[in-house]
């Protein structure tokens, strides 16, 4: 790699940091869970919707329902590409586009859980419907100005909005997808500062080509940051009847085919300097904090496919026999079967879970909304793909066709093709997961790094090193001693009591692990991605493990013993832990000579006793 790369790298690399919020106001159940500390509190009682909530909820997905009946043909849909004129209206007119905007601004101040439940409602009818509503108000203009907005802007654009002014959130630019560094689409004051003329091109913006108002991101004037010139990215509102805005190119896709997106042209537009959302500078920061509830959307629509999957599929397993049994009978389509629900009742626990928390407010949901993006978007694409696999030749045929011979049109190959953008959009996989990493060691690159920087004299560093010490020496000899806290799971089953017990142990051999990887590559670390992305997916199982435990003894609580469910959560254990193996081979560098136990468990080799219990629990 040459300077210049690592120059490039090393900007990129920079104004993500100063774009992340470093501060935690609240407790993070995952934060704390990737630093040893298994805080059931965090989770447990799991937060259930309230009556009164939930009613609200159901009355104004009945009337949604009536409207997407009445207007929408999902097939005409995907055939055409278009979502009717009359169906957006008359969501508009129910008040679908101002779900979350607060009651004063015209809104119906729904809670998240409501939004998401809506959300989820419409997508599982109709796919592309769900994306205009979820780009316009969970990463639209709504968001951001929600949060960052000024009395005067919310006032001047809430209230269109909650009316159905469409709205977009314009980043990407053809050379700027995952790196934002790389923008450049400009925002030049004019001399008086009086507004900015907007100059550049975004791609791919959902909802682009039909928005009213859209939030886009462009670069402002350097500023010097700690003795360094750093790049300004900063948040405009732009108004699509602006001289000079203009749609390019309407874009087409393999699946979600009634969406609206496209390329999107900024010729000289005359931005007013009062449609700056926040400070100069801090856009990007904005459309972080923007996508930490913005992503949560996906996470219920993703669950909500993993249950209408689950029940066609069921149906389609008892009905349809070959070699003489309905094919849910033959153990391969079975266990399929069996998997999707398991993995199903995890992505709604992950994701009601993170939506009741920012109900309740007082949680960091910026790693739970991330851990369940990236969860359920990855398990809902995987249970597509099975359900295609089970459907046979008919899931690979399209619904019309099957419809044309009189068969029951069900529509596998377009669930199949709508999901596959989830893992794309609001942070590709491999970008969450980087994000998730860097989030979860944050409590330790506090400590660490500045120690670790040459550039700091030694009398610096030795307050710190004298704080490290403080922090790091309890810490580290918890991190040995098993945890015997008395959890609270009286309506679980035996077994699934033990799971959690082996869920806070597992917690403090990640936590271990992560340490030990640090210390022995220091900076080098943030380059090791399979490394991260191990400690990533073995979090990423745990927190889905204990959601689903917390949510199965709230549904227990309410409801009474129930076998079936009891067995539900121990199979999505079982497969946590194999799946815990398959992920951890050995880290595959010449260099790194480590056993999978030592790298995954962080224990000396002669530690015996605990490699006998992990392989009771893996059962391998
Ligand atoms: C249907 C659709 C709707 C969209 N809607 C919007 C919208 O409304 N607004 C908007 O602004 N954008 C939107 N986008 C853009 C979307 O957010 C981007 O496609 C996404 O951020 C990825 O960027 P990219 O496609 O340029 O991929 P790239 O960033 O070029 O990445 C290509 C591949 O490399 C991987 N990769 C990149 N960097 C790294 C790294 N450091 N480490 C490891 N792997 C890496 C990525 O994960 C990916 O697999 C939309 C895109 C589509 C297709």
């Amino acid at each position: 790699m040459d300077l210049t790369e690592n120059q490039a790298k090393q900007k990129a690399m920079d104004l993500a940091e100063d774009s992340r919020q470093s501060e935690w106001r609240y407790p993070s159940f995952v934060a704390e869970l990737f630093q040893g500390n298994f805080r059931w509190d965090l989770i447990h009682p799991y937060p259930v919707q309230t009556a009164e909530d939930k009613q609200v909820g159901d009355d104004f997905i009945e009337k949604t329902r009536v409207v997407l009946e009445r207007f929408i043909d999902p097939e005409e849909v995907d055939r055409t590409g278009e979502v009717p004129r009359e169906a957006l209206l008359a969501l508009a007119e129910l008040g679908c586009f101002g779900i979350k905007i607060p009651v004063e601004y015209g809104g119906l101040g729904m809670s998240q859980t409501n939004y998401n439940r809506i959300c989820s409602f419409i997508s599982s009818y109709c796919a592309s419907t769900a994306v205009w509503i979820s780009a316009h108000q969970s990463i639209g203009v709504p968001q951001p100005l929600k949060i960052f907005g000024t009395k005067e802007q919310k006032e001047a654009y809430l209230p269109r909005l909650a009316r159905g002014a469409i709205s977009a959130f314009a980043l990407t630019e053809p050379g700027v997808g995952s790196d934002p560094a790389q923008m450049t689409t400009t925002a030049t004051p004019s001399d008086d500062g009086s507004y900015y003329l907007l100059n550049g091109e975004k791609l791919w913006c959902t909802n682009g080509p039909a928005a009213e108002i859209l939030v886009v991101m462009a670069v402002t004037p350097p500023k010097i940051v700690r003795g360094k010139e750093r790049k300004q990215i900063t948040a405009f509102i732009v108004e699509s009847d602006m001289p000079g805005f203009e749609v390019a190119q309407v874009c087409s896709f393999m699946g979600i085919r009634g969406i609206r997106n496209g390329m999107l042209r900024f010729n000289n537009v005359k931005v007013p300097r009062e449609n700056v959302i926040g400070k100069e500078g801090e856009g990007l920061k904005i459309a972080l904090t923007t996508l930490n509830t913005g992503r949560l959307t996906v996470p219920s629509t993703s669950s909500a496919l993993g249950k209408g999957v689950m029940h066609m599929s069921r149906d389609w397993c008892r009905e349809r026999v070959q070699w003489g049994l309905p094919i849910g009978e033959h153990q391969a389509v079975g266990s399929m079967l069996a998997t999707i629900a398991a993995d199903t009742f995890a992505m709604e626990s992950m994701a009601w879970l993170a939506c009741a928390m920012v109900d309740r407010g007082g949680a960091d949901i910026r790693l739970e909304a991330a851990l369940a993006k990236y969860y359920c978007t990855e398990t809902s694409c995987r249970i597509a793909d099975d359900f295609v696999q089970i459907r046979g030749g008919r899931g690979y045929e399209t619904s019309v066709s099957l419809a044309a011979r009189g068969e029951a049109p069900i529509p596998a190959e377009r669930i199949y093709r709508d999901c596959r953008i989830s893992r794309i959009i609001e942070g590709t996989s491999e970008i969450m997961r980087l994000f998730i990493a860097r989030e979860a060691m944050d409590s330790h690159m506090r400590r660490i790094m500045p120690l670790l920087d040459p550039r700091k004299p030694l009398a610096a560093k030795k307050p710190l090193i004298w704080q490290a010490i403080k922090f790091y020496v309890p810490w580290y000899c918890r991190q040995w001693i098993p945890s015997s806290a008395g959890y609270d799971t009286r309506h679980l089953s035996g077994t699934n009591s033990e799971h959690l017990t082996y869920i806070a142990g597992a917690s403090q051999r990640l936590a271990r692990t992560m340490f030990h990887t640090m210390a022995k590559y220091k900076q080098k670390l943030e380059c090791e991605q399979l490394i991260l992305q191990r400690f990533v997916d073995i979090g990423t199982d745990l927190f889905a493990m204990a959601a689903v435990l917390s949510s199965a003894e709230a549904t227990l609580a309410s409801r009474g013993a129930d076998n079936d469910l009891q067995d539900l959560v121990h199979l999505r254990y079982q497969w946590m832990i194999t799946d815990i193996y398959r992920e951890l081979p050995e880290i595959p560098r010449e260099d790194t000579p480590e056993t999978l136990e030592r790298i995954v468990i962080g224990k000396p080799e002669s530690d015996a006793s605990e490699d006998a219990s992990v392989e009771t629990k893996a059962g391998v």
